[in-house]
């Protein structure tokens, strides 16, 4: 029994927040996946999304007291501003609140189109359907701030990209689906009203800790403004590359959202890229960080009139708030960092010997998954480092770094054994690797066969665990598996 309705509070915001509209249906609905953890974790059971109904998470039927609407937003997509984008191909049905009283939001993508699906078609193909499922639920078990992911249907019909393709849906839940670009929707047209408006629901329903505050607008661009330090710090530790930061992907409760062409890195490159659209390497791993705040920038800019009505008054106030990141990153990354490498105390010197290590693994070819697993098993003395050492192309180089990283460790207070598992919670064993991503969508598409998308999932789910039998998860790929691009699959 239903005994928690589905509630919109978006659609108290007014006309133009949104869209109000339905999912269209779809001819043939099957579900491939209900996250049926996720919904005890949410307490879902007493909601309409309690159960696996794959008319449900096709759209085709939505809970009697939904209120399904497109959200409005803008973007800038590459750097360059567009001031129509919005949910073309999306729909949030709306917030359901937990039994611990956090408010969720359900977003499905793939449902049709909207009133801002310009040339789309207002769909999904299966294959980034299952990309998202399989990335995003492994993000949130490796610790990550992410949506997650509720369900995943095959609709029955075709999508035309390249070539003909299954069509899916995905149902993801999270905080919240608000973006900086939803800001620069009512910048974009000097609806100061409706930036208030818009941050005002962002801190009452996220941050009401914030209303008592003098300045909560400042507030408010702190908050996102740590919670993007932090996110973006994680991503790097895991050797995690979004691939398309525009402002229209960047959620303003700090978690991962919108994966597209996203990937993690096999052998470390600094200024690795996947996406087949991202030319110039904008969004490159080690380009993230400065793209944060330059997403960062463009919310300040549509902030600045609520934290002062003198414009260079406001610039004024809120630059030191903005220039917190970079020291705020940096602090999420070395602590991170530290973890990772096995330092529980603190020296001046650890992050050039972090550093160190990366070069070495750039000019080695070493995967950056492995590295840190490896690392993360050897022992005080030097007697087992082979399968380390086979990582790299340069074994002198790595064999001299580990000198010092063991000379380092002994300035180290606490057991050995201690540290081990430190390492070992923070340096996973399974990540999402490309290749077996494009192998659980090609038998999808190609085959109809979900067997290698689920054995993939369940690995997935616990990343930070040696599972007996699943070495073959771990392993790089060979050189014929090697994805060298992602696509959006759009
Ligand atoms: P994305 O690259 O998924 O973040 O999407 C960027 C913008 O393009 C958003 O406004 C999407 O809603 C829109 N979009 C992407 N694919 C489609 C599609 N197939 N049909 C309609 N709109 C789309
Ligand atoms: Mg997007």
């Amino acid at each position: 029994m239903e005994t928690n309705p589905i509630k919109n509070s978006y659609f108290d915001l007014g006309r133009v927040f949104y869209q109000s509209i339905r999912p269209t249906p779809v001819r043939n609905p099957e579900l491939i996946i209900y996250n049926q953890a996720l919904g005890k974790e949410l307490g879902l059971a007493a909601t309409a999304f309690g159960s696996a109904d794959a008319a449900l998470y096709a759209g085709n039927q939505i809970p009697e007291d939904a209120q399904p609407l497109a959200m409005a937003y803008s973007g800038h997509q590459f750097g360059h501003f567009t001031p129509n984008l919005g949910d073309g191909r999306a729909i949030l049905l709306g917030q359901v609140v937990t039994p611990g009283g956090r408010s969720i939001d359900i977003h499905m993508k793939g449902t049709g189109k909207t009133a801002f699906s310009r040339d789309g078609d207002g769909r999904a193909a299966l294959g980034p359907v299952l990309r998202e499922y399989l990335v995003s639920e492994a993000m949130y078990r490796l610790g990550v701030p992410t949506t997650r992911a509720l369900a995943a249907v095959s609709t029955g019909e075709a999508v035309y990209r390249e070539r003909i393709l299954p069509g899916g849906i995905i149902t993801r839940v999270a905080a919240s689906f608000i973006r900086i670009g939803t800001f620069e929707y009512f910048t974009a047209r000097d609806d100061m009203a409706g930036v208030k408006r818009l941050a005002d629901y962002v801190i009452d329903t996220h941050y009401p800790q914030l209303k008592e505050s003098e300045t909560p607008y400042l507030g408010l661009l702190d908050t996102v403004i740590e919670g993007q330090a932090a996110l973006i710090a994680q991503w790097m530790q895991l050797g995690f590359i979004h691939g398309v930061m525009n402002t229209d992907n960047m959620s303003i409760t700090g978690e991962t959202i919108d994966y597209g062409p996203c990937a993690f890195m096999d052998h470390f490159a600094h200024d690795r890229v996947f996406s087949s659209i991202d030319r110039h390497g904008r969004y490159a791993y080690n380009n993230q960080p400065n793209i944060g705040l330059w997403n960062l920038i463009r919310l300040t800019e549509c902030l600045l009139p609520l934290i002062d009505a003198d414009a260079e008054t406001a610039v004024k106030i809120a630059q030191p708030h903005l220039e917190k990141f970079i020291h705020s990153y940096q602090q999420h990354w070395l602590k991170g960092m530290r973890a990772k490498f096995g330092f529980k105390s603190e020296f001046d010197e650890d992050k050039a010997l972090i550093d160190e290590l990366f070069a070495i693994m750039a000019e080695g070819n070493a995967d950056f998954t492995l590295t840190f697993y490896q690392l993360s098993r050897l022992e005080m003395d030097a007697s087992d480092d082979a399968a380390m050492l086979a990582l790299f192309d340069d074994a002198p180089a790595i064999t001299r770094w580990l000198a010092k990283w063991r000379e380092r460790l002994r300035r180290e207070t606490s057991d050995d054994d201690g540290r081990k598992t430190m390492m070992r919670s923070v340096n996973p064993v399974y990540i999402p690797r490309n290749h077996l991503i494009e192998a659980a969508i090609r038998a999808a598409e190609d085959r109809g066969d979900l067997t290698v998308f689920h054995a993939l999932h369940e690995v997935l789910q616990r990343p930070y665990e040696v599972q007996p039998g699943k070495e073959a998860y771990m392993q790089q790929p060979q050189p014929h598996e090697v994805v060298q691009q992602t696509f959006c699959g759009t």
